[in-house]
C-alpha cells in the first residue's frame, strides 16, 4: 500500500481523548465525569411510549425520509410553543440521526470547498471534522472567561473580524458545550445584525436548550429580525430526555435550506430510530412540569460538583447551562491540562476531559478542563472527596 489509507481531510481527526479517558476509567476503576451522558434513563412513560411503538409496528420498517408526522409536528408545536416560532412541519423540518448527523448534513450541503465557517471556541468535537469532511475551512472564534464575571464570553469585534468574503456560515452553538455559557440576548443580537449585514447563513446547535439555570433564558438565533430565512436550527431528544442512544435529532429551517441538508441527509443515514421517532414525539410534549424538574435536578447537581472543586482548588466557572463544568487548574499549581487529565484517574480517581482539545488555540485552553455533571448526586458528591485529596 503506497498511499495512506486516511484521506487528508480526515488526517488528525484519528483518535477521540473521549476514548483515550473513557479507557483510563475503566482500567482504574475511576468516576468517569469525562463523557456526557446521564447514568440516569429519562421518563419511564417516554421508554413504555418507545416499546408501545415497537410492539405496535410502528417504525419498524424505514420511517419517511424528513421523520414521521407525529414527531414533525410536535417539533414545530415545541418551536411555536416555546419560541414563538412558526414552521411548516412538511416543509421545515428534517428529522436526523441525532444532533451529530443534522450537523454533518447541513454543513456538507451548504458549504462549498474553500468557504470559510466560523465556530466558536472552544467548539463540540464534530464540528471541526465536519468542516473538514465538506472541504471548508474553520475558523475559530474564542471565547474567554470575563474578568468580570467569571462566565465566557463572545468578543464581537473578533467575530466581526473573522468575516472576510469567504465565510459561508457561522456555526453557533448555545448554550455552550464545553463552557457552559449560554449566549445572551445582547450578544445574539449582535451575531443575528452581523449575519445579515454580510448576507450569511447561522447553523446553530442548540441541543441543550432546556439546560438552562439560575434563571438564564435559551433565546434561539432564529428569532431575530431576519434570521428566520437564514438560519438552520438544530436540537435533539438525547439531552433533554436523558435518552442519548436513542439518537433523535432535527432541524428546523426554511424550505430552502430544509431541502439542501435533507438531499445531503438522505445519503447518510436516509433514515433512522423509527420506534424512537414516536416516542420522541411523546416527549416533546411532556408538561412544563417535566423540563422544570430537570432543570431545577440538574442545577442542583452543578452545584454538587462546582462546590466540589472549588473546594479542591480549581477555579471554576459556573456554567448557566449545559451538564458540563468547566474549571481551571492553575490555581492547583498545573500548568497543561492534557497531563492534569492523564494524571487524574490514578492520582484521585476521577476522569475529566482537558479542554484544549476543543480549541484550535490550544494556548488559550491549556490549564482548563471539563468535568460532566449528568450523573446521581452520590457520584458527583463521591467525586467531590476524591477531588478533595489533590
Ligand atoms: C451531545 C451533543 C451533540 C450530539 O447530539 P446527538 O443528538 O447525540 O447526536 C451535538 N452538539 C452538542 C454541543 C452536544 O453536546
Amino acid at each position: 500500500m503506497t498511499r495512506a489509507p486516511l484521506n487528508r481531510r480526515l488526517v488528525g481527526f484519528g483518535t477521540t481523548i473521549f476514548a483515550e479517558m473513557s479507557a483510563l476509567a475503566a482500567t482504574t476503576g475511576s468516576i468517569n465525569l469525562g463523557q456526557g451522558f446521564p447514568d440516569t434513563d429519562g421518563p419511564e412513560e417516554i421508554r413504555e411510549a418507545a416499546v408501545r411503538a415497537l410492539r405496535e409496528g410502528r417504525g419498524n420498517q424505514y420511517p419517511p425520509g424528513p421523520g414521521v408526522p407525529e414527531l414533525r409536528t410536535a417539533i414545530t408545536d415545541h418551536q411555536q410553543r416555546r419560541y414563538g416560532l412558526a414552521y411548516d412541519p412538511d416543509t421545515e423540518v428534517l428529522v436526523t440521526a441525532g444532533a451529530t448527523e443534522a450537523i454533518a448534513a447541513a454543513l456538507l450541503a451548504l458549504v462549498e470547498p474553500g468557504d470559510e465557517v466560523i465556530a466558536l471556541e472552544p467548539y463540540y468535537d464534530s464540528y471541526a471534522a465536519c468542516v473538514a469532511m465538506a472541504g471548508g475551512t474553520r475558523v475559530p472564534v474564542t471565547l474567554r472567561p470575563d474578568p468580570a464575571g467569571g462566565r465566557f464570553v463572545l468578543d464581537l469585534d473578533e467575530l466581526r473580524a473573522a468575516v472576510t468574503d469567504r465565510t459561508r456560515l457561522i456555526l453557533l452553538n448555545t448554550p455552550h458545550n464545553p463552557t457552559g455559557t449560554v449566549l445572551t440576548r445582547e450578544e445574539l443580537a449582535a451575531v443575528a445584525a452581523l449575519a445579515v449585514e454580510r448576507d450569511l447563513l447561522v447553523v446553530t446547535d442548540e441541543v441543550y436548550e432546556h439546560l438552562v439555570f439560575d434563571g438564564a433564558e435559551h433565546v434561539p438565533i432564529a428569532t431575530f429580525p431576519g434570521m428566520r430565512e437564514r438560519t438552520v436550527t438544530i436540537s435533539s431528544g438525547g439531552k433533554t430526555f436523558s435518552f442519548t442512544g436513542w439518537k433523535v435529532g432535527w432541524l428546523t429551517a426554511p424550505p430552502a435550506l430544509t431541502a439542501a441538508v435533507r438531499t445531503a441527509k438522505q445519503y447518510l443515514t436516509y433514515v433512522a430510530s423509527g420506534p424512537f421517532q414516536y416516542a420522541v414525539a411523546e416527549a416533546l410534549r411532556l408538561p412544563d412540569a417535566y423540563f422544570d424538574t430537570l432543570r431545577a435536578d440538574l442545577e442542583g447537581k452543578r452545584d454538587v460538583l462546582a462546590a466540589g472543586l472549588a473546594a479542591a482548588g480549581f477555579e471554576v466557572y459556573r456554567p448557566r447551562g449545559t451538564y458540563f463544568v468547566t474549571a481551571d487548574v492553575a490555581p492547583l499549581g498545573e500548568k497543561d491540562g492534557v497531563a492534569f487529565c492523564r494524571a487524574l484517574p490514578e492520582r484521585c480517581g476521577v476522569v475529566a476531559i482537558p479542554n484544549a482539545v476543543f480549541y484550535d488555540h490550544a494556548d488559550a485552553g491549556r490549564t482548563q478542563v471539563r468535568f460532566a455533571f449528568c450523573k446521581k448526586e452520590a457520584v458527583l458528591r463521591e467525586a467531590a472527596e476524591r477531588l478533595a485529596r489533590l
